[in-house]
């Protein structure tokens, strides 16, 4: 095979000697062609730093009337809270490919003390530190904001103090112990996730406990007792007040189990569910993948990490700013 690039014997072999013609056309033009791409717009994003603004900025929606779906990217799940009736028909459609939809109701827990008692549980006396102490250790994860428990001397110190959620009547305390609701399947389930570990724990250490009201799955009275003090625990469902949705009764997506396919969508009759082009829902928690009502009709969640890299930040900026 004959060579484009002929050596002289004399001069080093690392410069060729060749023709003009040949020089432009297999040496120059391709520096050249390589040269110019820096110039060029980029196809490729350094995603997860910078956003991919290829995917289609389409809801995927199915219109149950017209019999068909538009066109749009099957991602994270959009709920519209003010159209969903709580029928459980995406629910139902999701049975048969991957269970991820669970309906569920809001559920808030509250504790009620007699007044001495409370009293005596602020000094730090008595069993209801004790109490406190073990309910929290099985609820505080869920329920607590964080550090509403921190410090004292007892474990309850922060959170006793939180006037909000102390509230007297008739010589009764009533203590709220979440602010945001819990999600849950119903009071069954509440129990298991909840206070089942707890009230083993306390049951062990001699405290009794009965259910005195059981209105299943809306709500439940526990009574706790021991030498002389009482508490009642009540699980109660939170009125949401959709006037479409009598019994707040809405579907919660676990993006551990969704395989995107849209058939909820596609079964919703009342256009109360549709698919965003949001794909970024990593989670370092198992639990941090399922997405109660409320985080379903927010907006985008998004999980892309900052950038740590101060070059990174600046190319970006420069490229977003020159359109590039
Ligand atoms: S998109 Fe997800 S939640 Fe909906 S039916 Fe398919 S698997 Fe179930
Ligand atoms: S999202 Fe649609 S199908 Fe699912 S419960 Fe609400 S109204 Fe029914």
């Amino acid at each position: 095979m004959r060579l484009p690039v002929a050596f002289k014997l004399d001069s080093p072999r690392w410069i060729p000697q060749m023709p003009a013609d040949t020089l432009i056309r297999q040496v120059l033009r391709p520096i050249w062609t390589a040269a110019k791409h820096i110039f060029f717009k980029p196809y490729t994003y350094k995603y997860p730093y910078e956003e991919v603004p290829t995917l289609p900025a389409e809801n995927y929606r199915f219109d149950p009337k017209q019999g068909f779906a538009y066109p749009g990217f099957k991602g994270r799940h959009l709920l519209i809270l003010e159209k969903c009736t709580g029928c459980s028909l995406c629910d139902i459609a999701c049975q048969n490919i991957s269970e991820a939809i669970t309906m569920v109701y809001a559920f808030d827990i509250s504790l009620e003390v007699e007044e001495k008692h409370y009293n005596d549980f602020t000094a730090g006396k008595g069993s209801l530190p004790e109490f406190f102490e073990k309910l929290l250790e099985g609820v505080s994860g869920p329920l607590l904001e964080p550090g509403s428990v921190a410090g004292g001397s007892h474990p309850l110190q922060g959170f006793v103090a939180d006037l909000k959620r102390v509230s007297r009547a008739d010589g009764r305390v009533r203590i709220s112990l979440n602010i945001d609701a819990v999600w849950e399947h119903n009071v069954g389930t509440f129990y298991n996730n909840y206070l089942d570990d707890s009230f083993d724990a306390l049951t062990e250490r001699g405290w009794s406990f009965n259910i005195i009201e059981d209105k299943f799955p809306d709500a439940i009275t526990y009574e706790a007792s021991k030498d002389g003090c009482t508490v009642r625990i009540s699980v109660q469902k939170r009125d949401l007040k959709y006037p479409q949705n009598k019994k707040s009764y809405l579907p919660q997506v676990d993006y551990g189990r969704c395989v995107f396919c849209g058939f909820c969508v596609d079964a919703c009759p009342f256009y109360a569910l549709e698919m965003t082009p949001d794909v970024e829902l990593s989670s370092i928690s198992r639990q941090g993948l399922v997405y109660n009502p409320f985080m379903l009709a927010g907006k985008k969640v998004s999980t892309n990490p900052p950038s740590t890299n101060p070059i990174d930040a600046i190319y970006g900026w420069l490229r977003a700013k020159l359109g590039q």
